[in-house]
């Protein structure tokens, strides 16, 4: 195959990088971004419940709240769920550091269980060994937009009287068993960052059936303040207002929610070309017995928020560093998801875990790569990919 590899002065498969992940923003979102700016409402608005609602109707689920981003949504469904000082938290290794850092805003802390092989996703015969009498929550991840084991998840948590938050900060508009993901467990969370299904800047949600829960949210989000008089504890005055908990600030603009709601039209021509992509992909990939593509179960259909690579690395002679260095010198911005969470030396130092602990995951760490994917790609920039990458793992095969 093709020439000398870019990153030994050859030249690259592409003039300019492809990034991995990247928004798509078009005319009708920047006019309904710019619409708002000429009405009285920048900040919590009427665009803020209505975005929440068309959420929360296109995921089958009651109640929505809208936050500043998807780590504040988690944070607050740690709040909702009473997550507080020496309680504990499962959640897995393979994931963004905000799963954890929400136990520990809440005075609480974090155990971790191993992933599948296969979705990369907690496994639910892994969760028994983080349980404690502390254990508060499990929060699985919908890794790469694959929906996680949630029916085996939701029973083990039956089974010890704790909710399941679901990071579904991948997978929105994904299903599992024919319904989508976002009602499913007792919270779900989203997340609007760009690289996300669709974005509002920064931006998250919380979703849930539960009144409690949902109230809860909606204080956590105002600084824990009322101004509902039906639901304060003292006397009020015309002008009372009573903060009931310690919340924050992480209301999200109608600005922002504009967006969305404008994003959100767009979402499932989004994840057709998503899925699209990854199926281009997969043609080119599924015979190289150098890789491993992506699995996905035959009862959930995923949004492919990522595509993720497994190297096969006794077929290579390099490891997973060099072949990452050989793409980006090819254009091809490639990534990785995710550094263990028990590798980040705040988590070492405030953990007990250690390398070794989670093999599986470790193990899927070493060989991972994320190729680009994201809806505005045409199909000569996956085309770009493919090239560069059956060129890099040609010219590191170990025959
Ligand atoms: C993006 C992401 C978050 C955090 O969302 P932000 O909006 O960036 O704060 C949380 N969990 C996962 C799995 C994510 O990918």
């Amino acid at each position: 195959m093709s020439g000398k590899l870019a990153i030994h002065g050859g030249t690259p498969v592409r003039k300019t990088l492809l990034p991995y992940g990247h928004q798509s923003i078009n005319q009708d979102d920047i006019n309904a971004v710019a619409s708002v700016l000429k009405t009285d409402w920048i900040t919590q608005g009427p665009l803020v419940s209505e975005f929440e609602q068309r959420i929360a109707t296109y995921c089958h689920v009651k109640y929505a709240v809208a936050l500043s981003s998807g780590t504040a949504a988690l944070h607050a469904a740690a709040f909702a769920v009473g997550l507080s000082h020496g309680d504990e938290l499962i959640t897995t290794p393979i994931t963004f550091v905000a799963d954890g850092n929400c136990a520990f805003y809440q005075g609480g802390t974090v155990r971790l269980a191993d992933v599948h092989p296969d979705t990369v996703n907690i496994d639910p015969s892994c969760i028994g060994k983080a349980l404690t009498s502390k254990t508060k929550a499990l929060l699985p991840v919908d890794f790469a937009g694959h929906p996680c084991d949630l029916d085996d998840i939701k029973e083990i948590a039956a089974d010890h009287s704790v909710p399941v938050i679901e990071d579904a900060a991948h997978a929105l508009g994904a299903e599992y068993k024919g319904k989508k993901v976002g009602g499913l467990a007792d919270i779900s969370i989203l997340s609007f960052h760009p690289v996300k299904a669709i974005t509002t800047g920064e931006g998250g949600m919380v979703l849930t059936n539960n009144s409690q829960y949902y109230d809860r949210l909606t204080l956590f989000r105002t600084h824990g303040i009322t101004k509902d008089a039906t639901k304060m504890h003292h006397q009020n005055d015309p002008w009372y207002y009573e903060m009931q908990h310690l919340g924050y600030n992480y209301r999200l603009t109608d600005m922002q929610c504009a967006l969305g709601i404008s994003q959100l039209k767009k979402l499932d021509t989004f994840i057709a070309r998503r899925r699209a992509l990854v199926s281009h992909y997969n043609t080119a990939f599924h015979d190289n017995p150098t890789l491993i593509t992506p699995t996905e179960k035959k009862d959930v259909r995923s949004a492919y928020h990522l595509y993720v690579l497994q190297l096969q690395l006794e077929h290579l002679t390099v490891d997973r560093a060099t072949i990452f260095q050989a793409l980006r010198a090819e254009n091809i911005g490639i990534n990785v998801h995710y550094i263990p969470l028990h590798y980040q030396p705040y988590y070492q130092r405030t953990l007990s875990y250690r390398k070794g602990d989670f093999p599986i995951a470790e193990r899927y760490y070493d060989r991972t790569i994320t190729l680009p994917l994201f809806p505005q790609m045409t199909d000569e920039d996956a085309d770009d990919v493919i090239e560069a990458v059956q060129k890099v793992i040609h010219a590191y095969r170990r025959d």
